[in-house]
Parts: structure tokens; C-alpha cells; sequence
């Protein structure tokens, strides 16, 4: 996606709210490949509010942020993360799995299965149509 469509709210006041609660759920492991004993940086998932929403905002590493902000960068194995992460309860990681999948389907056949086990609601399908990997 382009940095028109994400910002990135390290050390933004607002974050401070619900910083702690964000560190506290994807305790110390990256929320889309589970890495650990990195730098992990908050990212907010599309579309981004006024005001930063625990309900957007994820925790994650430099691999993935780097990634996700330059799809040009992007290594389809890396993403076989997502294989865990789509059925992740934390809703925002569920729908960023689900559009970077779309996106790898693009070039690679392997996502095809799993997107057809996911089952997804009206509300989540709008959502991820916000999500622009370009
Ligand atoms: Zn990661």
C-alpha cells in the first residue's frame, strides 16, 4: 500500500492509550509472523481513522512493515506466516492476512487454498476492500 494509506504512530500520543495493551496481546511476538526477540513497531491496517483505533493497529516487525509499506520487496515465503495469522482472533490481523494473501495469489497459486477456508462476513469483506496493497 502506499504511505498515503498508512501511517506509522510510533511515539504518537494517542497510541499511549492502548500501547500497553497492544504489547501486552501480541506479547513480544510479531502478530503476522510470530517472530521474536525483534523490534516490534505498531502499524495501523486500512483505512486509517482520525484518531488511532486499538481495532486497527497491530504489532509487528521490520520484515513485515517493510514489506506490506513496498509490495516491490516483497518475498512470497515470508508470507507463509500468514497461514497461522489468518485465523488470528485479533481482527485487524485476520484482515490484513486476508488482503496480503489476495495479493501474493496475484503471482502464486499457494494462497488459493487457504483463502477458500476463510470465511469471512459482509462488514470484514468491506473492510478489506479498504486494504490497498499497490
Ligand atoms: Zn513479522
Amino acid at each position: 500500500m502506499s504511505r498515503g494509506h498508512a501511517r506509522h504512530y510510533e511515539g504518537h500520543h494517542g497510541l499511549s492509550v492502548f500501547g500497553k495493551d497492544l504489547v501486552r496481546r501480541c506479547s513480544a511476538h510479531c502478530e503476522l509472523c510470530d517472530a521474536q526477540g525483534v523490534k516490534l513497531s505498531v502499524f495501523e491496517v486500512p483505512p486509517v481513522l482520525t484518531e488511532p483505533d486499538y481495532d486497527h493497529c497491530i504489532m509487528i516487525c521490520d520484515t513485515c512493515q517493510k514489506q506490506i509499506m513496498r509490495p516491490g520487496l516483497i518475498d512470497h515465503n515470508h508470507w507463509r506466516c500468514l497461514n497461522n495469522s489468518i485465523w488470528s482472533e485479533v481482527v485487524p490481523v485476520k484482515m490484513l492476512s486476508v488482503a496480503m494473501l489476495r495479493y501474493i495469489h496475484r503471482q502464486h497459486a499457494w494462497p488459493g487454498a487457504l483463502l477458500e477456508q476463510v470465511y469471512l462476513d459482509a462488514d470484514e469483506e468491506n473492510w478489506i476492500e479498504q486494504i490497498e496493497i499497490c
